[in-house]
């Protein structure tokens, strides 16, 4: 993706009181499908990406909630398949909007918001599944998935 910077993350939340945006003086941008991350407190993320539909910067806030789960076992990010060994996901949702906070939709993800750097080698080979399919395809994958899943909450 094109490279953001402080000024223009913080016109995409502009109904965000005191935003909290991470260091990027380090972030690769040609590396990222999207740029997430997640607020201090831990209980909100969110994502910045370009729109399919006008290729327009986005930004969408995300609510998040720990997994609950009391066994640890193995979860897959429902939008980069990269498998985690234990508590690597967490349960994000969406409020769909015009629903007056009313609908949320949720989707188990990598917990940090990280899927680009996970579906890239040689993070890649730390996944419990590997897969025969190649990088393009897998981001190609991610993108339909974050696509669909915003489409529905109206949110791209
Ligand atoms: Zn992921």
């Amino acid at each position: 993706m094109l490279a953001l910077d402080q000024f223009s993350i913080q016109s995409l939340f502009s109904d965000e009181k005191n935003l909290f945006v991470p260091d990027i003086s380090k972030t690769v941008w040609d590396d990222l499908e999207y740029f997430g991350w997640i607020h201090p407190d831990g209980k909100s993320g969110f994502i910045v990406l370009e729109s399919p539909n006008h290729g327009r910067l986005k930004g969408v806030k995300l609510q998040r909630q720990k997994n609950r789960r009391v066994k640890s076992r193995s979860e897959m990010c429902s939008w980069c398949h990269f498998v985690h060994k234990s508590n690597g996901t967490a349960f994000f949702s969406v409020e769909v909007k015009g629903s007056d906070g009313r609908r949320n939709l949720g989707n188990l993800i990598c917990k940090d918001l990280d899927c680009s750097s996970r579906i890239r080698k040689p993070k890649y080979s730390d996944s419990l599944m590997q897969e025969i399919i190649y990088e393009p395809a897998r981001i190609w994958r991610m993108k339909l998935a974050m696509h669909r899943w915003l489409r529905r909450a109206n949110s791209i």
